[in-house]
């Protein structure tokens, strides 16, 4: 039969589990919800598209503007060519109209120039942050399906100890259960180590001869440097 400090080290086992299992679910909950990364990359795939559709409005409205200078230039054209305007005044403010209008147009054509150059510009950061919104999306999707397989087995380990926990501590006499509970509330949790050789593996301390003697016929006796029930493994 399994000496109580025995069963008390395979309940510090499934205790000491179950602290580590909880807390990484709740690691792993919650970096299911720290998708920083992927939202910074949406927020800049959306303002590069915003960029663009903004530079090729502006294009636009140059084009339209100068659609607008052209006609009227050919309009004026057109009449001061015609023949039918005899009036010196009016054939000197058509010439100055047609002299403005080019100018206007050179002008224009500079600023549709620049404005090309911009769109190509944005179009291009536009193309990268959307390929860059992309590559997150399918890292988080990878991350986030890893992640909720880890909680799957995480659950599931977790309902299993939880279930396995009330059978040991029924194998335990009530006096040991209060010794274990007291010795672990005064060590962060941890009641019982494993001795191995004469070392207790919780502090790394070699315990003496005669506690090595207790242990191995199943005695309670506690580490001298850490304070925990020694159990040999
Ligand atoms: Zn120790």
């Amino acid at each position: 039969m399994m000496s109580q400090v025995h069963l008390l080290y395979r309940l510090q086992q499934i205790d000491s589990e179950i602290i580590s299992k909880k807390q990484r679910l709740t690691e792993v909950l919650r970096a299911q919800r720290d998708n920083a990364a992927l939202l910074a990359a949406r927020q800049q795939a959306a303002d590069a598209a915003q960029l663009l559709q903004k530079r090729r409005a502006l294009q636009k409205a140059l084009e339209l503007e100068l659609a607008g200078v052209n006609s009227k230039a050919k309009r004026s054209e057109d009449r001061l060519y015609s023949g039918n305007v005899k009036n010196p005044k009016e054939l000197a403010d058509l010439q100055h109209e047609i002299e403005a209008l080019g100018r206007r147009r050179s002008a224009l054509e500079d600023e549709i120039l620049e404005a090309m150059l911009l769109v190509e510009e944005a179009a291009a950061a536009d193309a990268a942050s959307e390929a860059a919104r992309q590559q997150q999306e399918a890292t988080w999707a990878d991350r986030l399906a890893s992640l909720q397989a880890e909680q799957h087995t995480l659950a599931v380990r977790l309902n299993e100890l939880l279930e396995a926990r009330p059978a040991q501590v029924a194998r335990i006499d009530p006096p040991m259960m209060e010794i274990y509970q007291s010795t672990g509330r005064a060590h962060n949790g941890v009641a019982v180590a494993a001795l191995k050789g004469a070392v207790c593996q919780a502090c790394g301390v070699s315990t003496s001869a005669n506690k090595m003697r207790m242990v191995e016929v199943g005695e309670v006796a506690y580490c001298g440097s850490c304070g925990r029930i020694l159990c040999a493994v």
